[in-house]
């Protein structure tokens, strides 16, 4: 297996544990940079994540537009992918979707969705809330176009996760693994912390040094995060297909 194809069907694992675990359904997707060309990345065609093979991964260009003369109908919201990969060289891969929990923190005002548990620290301190409305005004909510990519690729700046107002969420990561993980465990964070708010009093969120110490000396290939790449494909039915890549990058 080369390069090109581990990394293809690393992306397959990948749509299959996001629809396992339910953070997508016939709906969101999941994107890799092509480790040999920076300028474009890999994607599903339009297709529910379940149902993707290494035959419907395509290779688009930062703009949204396929590289190898591909007719095949794409994601409308491929523009969502392209410009974080533009406006953030040290991102390898993104995810979006439309996880239920994270969504009313989209929509209320005054309480932020920020990291209440270990596994949620990966969301970053900050999540900022994007909404196509203050540019784009009256929309059908999706990211459509180049320039709405860019302006959600704005607003998450630096950060790992943005929220889309009345919409969903766009994760961004170092790694397949991790952006899979962070996206998993995001919903998780955002039902604990809507739990803790409806028995009131107040949020203790994770401290600034709690987050630090839990990205610490972090790897894609660390026998920790592997444990959970490892079990979240055998239980969407990829375990088969697992390949860990020798010598581990970690450990050149
Ligand atoms: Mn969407």
């Amino acid at each position: 297996m080369n390069e090109k194809q581990r990394i293809i069907n690393d992306l397959v694992i990948a749509n299959r544990i996001l629809a396992r675990e339910e953070v997508v359904d016939a709906y969101g997707h999941v994107s890799v940079r092509n480790p040999a060309n920076p300028h474009t990345f890999f994607i599903a065609r339009s297709l529910a994540p379940e149902l993707v093979t290494a035959d419907d991964i395509v290779e688009l260009d930062l703009e949204g537009n396929p590289v190898n003369g591909d007719t095949r109908p794409l994601y409308l919201e491929r523009f969502i992918h392209g410009s974080i990969f533009e406006a953030r060289p040290d991102v390898l891969a993104v995810v979006h979707a439309h996880a239920e929990e994270i969504l009313p923190y989209g929509i209320a005002d005054g309480t932020p969705l920020r990291p209440v548990i270990h596994s949620g620290s990966f969301i970053g301190a900050h999540v900022p809330v994007w909404d196509i409305a203050d540019r784009f005004g009256d929309t059908n909510l999706l990211v459509a176009n180049v320039e709405q990519g860019r302006d959600l690729a704005k607003t998450l700046a630096k950060n790992n996760v943005a929220l889309m107002r009345g919409h969903g969420f766009a994760s961004a990561a170092r790694s397949l693994i991790e952006v899979v993980r962070m996206s998993v465990y995001l919903p998780r964070n955002a039902r604990a912390l809507s739990a803790a708010v409806r028995l009131g009093g107040k949020i203790k969120s994770l401290s600034q040094g709690e987050i630090d110490a839990r990205n610490r000396g972090y790897s894609p290939y660390s026998t920790e995060t592997w444990r959970a790449w490892e079990y979240w494909a055998n239980k969407c039915g990829c375990g088969h297909m697992v390949t860990k890549p020798e010598p581990a990058p970690d450990k050149k």
